[in-house]
């Protein structure tokens, strides 16, 4: 007896790993946010709670709407996920058969591999210039079969970012026909000036979409949501594509709360300038290499010596009660991926670094 057998490109999907928790330690593998989340949002969690008989509102109406009116975009153009995740497992179900192809960044966010696995289609990965996305490289490995280019800008887990001219080239260097998805997850943390998110591209173009999530700045990664904007046919088709309740009526709620909480939003962005600055430098100082980061995360390279490698540094990390992020899967089996935290869980990350040194 064999029993059932899934299709043989499901068998080949190794399943996602999320960052990894220990009892007793601060958990910095994730990228959660270190504030918790809106009291506005808790508040509206626990209003919802009161109705749980109910079926949720399954076009997420006034959600779309709080997002539309924050951003000044056509809420009929916005479509939300049970987390960003779901929205890149309906566009490879829309878009994505065996024979097709997705092109991605070398050090791309492992969940558009799965997706395209899912649907039986290949990943391309264009190799890196300095751990950030390099458009020509990516350029070069579209051909006809590709239906999909992904782009996490900023991406994770590397926090390195690419300035809008060089989206809009990659974009230029599309056929109208390949949809470039723009992952958003840590926009919001971006100052830079030549940085865009590219909602002007998805409003404008036929074939660019942008998706962002409340699981990062807004701290709701608990109740998974997220949502996309976009060209009108790609939109649709997210609509055919998901379960008619996808995202549920205690998610739209806090989603409301948080989205209408600047301060909320302020004080994520406010902390995190300030201690991934300060968390970055006393790495370094402690003689490991960090990488510039624009996200809510810092990448940290440590040589091949004995007794210093990036192994053994998370070995002696969760001894210190800090579990952060093995980055192997992302092929940087050298490095490791620090979450930004607290105040004092950054103290005890620091001081567990400082040790680590002198060990
Ligand atoms: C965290 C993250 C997301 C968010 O995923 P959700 O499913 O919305 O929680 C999306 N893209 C990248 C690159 C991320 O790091």
């Amino acid at each position: 007896m064999t029993g059932p057998k899934p299709l043989p490109n499901i068998l080949e999907i190794t399943p996602y790993k999320g960052g990894q928790s220990l009892e007793n330690a601060h958990k910095l593998s994730s990228n959660e946010n270190p504030l918790g989340c809106s009291p506005l949002a808790s508040a509206a969690v626990e209003r919802a709670a009161k109705s749980l008989e109910l079926y949720p509102d399954g076009s997420a109406a006034a959600l779309r709407e709080a997002i539309a009116k924050k951003y000044g975009l056509d809420a009929e153009r916005i479509v939300c996920g049970s987390g960003s995740d779901e929205i890149f497992q309906l566009l490879a179900r829309a878009y994505l058969r065996p024979g097709d192809n997705i092109v991605q960044s070398q050090h791309g966010f492992l969940v558009y591999r799965l997706v395209a696995q899912q649907s039986g289609a290949e990943t391309r990965s264009a190799p890196e210039k300095d751990l950030t996305a390099d458009i020509d490289a990516m350029l070069e490995l579209v051909d006809e079969n590709t239906k999909i280019v992904f782009l996490a800008n900023p991406n994770n887990p590397t926090g390195t970012y690419i300035p809008y001219s060089e989206v809009k080239r990659l974009h230029e260097g599309l056929p109208e026909d390949v949809l470039l998805v723009l992952d958003g997850a840590y926009a919001e943390y971006v100052h830079n000036n030549d940085y865009s998110a590219g909602m002007e591209l998805a409003g404008e173009m036929p074939n660019v979409l942008v998706t962002r999530t409340f699981s990062k700045i807004h701290g709701l990664a608990a109740l998974r949501l997220g949502w996309a904007y976009g060209p009108e046919s790609v939109i649709d088709a997210i609509h055919r594509t998901r379960g008619p309740f996808n995202v549920n009526a205690v998610a739209q709620a806090a989603g409301i709360a948080a989205i209408n909480d600047e301060a909320f939003q302020a004080a994520s962005v406010a902390h995190n300038d300030a201690e991934l600055l300060r968390v970055s430098a006393a790495v370094e100082k402690a003689g490991f290499k960090t990488y510039p980061s624009v996200g809510n995360f810092v990448l940290i390279r440590f040589p091949e010596t004995p007794g210093r490698t990036s192994a053994e540094a998370d070995a002696f990390l969760r001894k210190n009660g800090i579990v952060i992020r093995n980055v192997a899967v992302y092929g940087l089996p050298d490095c490791l991926r620090a979450s930004i935290g607290t105040v004092e869980q950054n103290d005890q990350m620091i001081a567990a670094f400082e040790a680590f040194a002198k060990s």
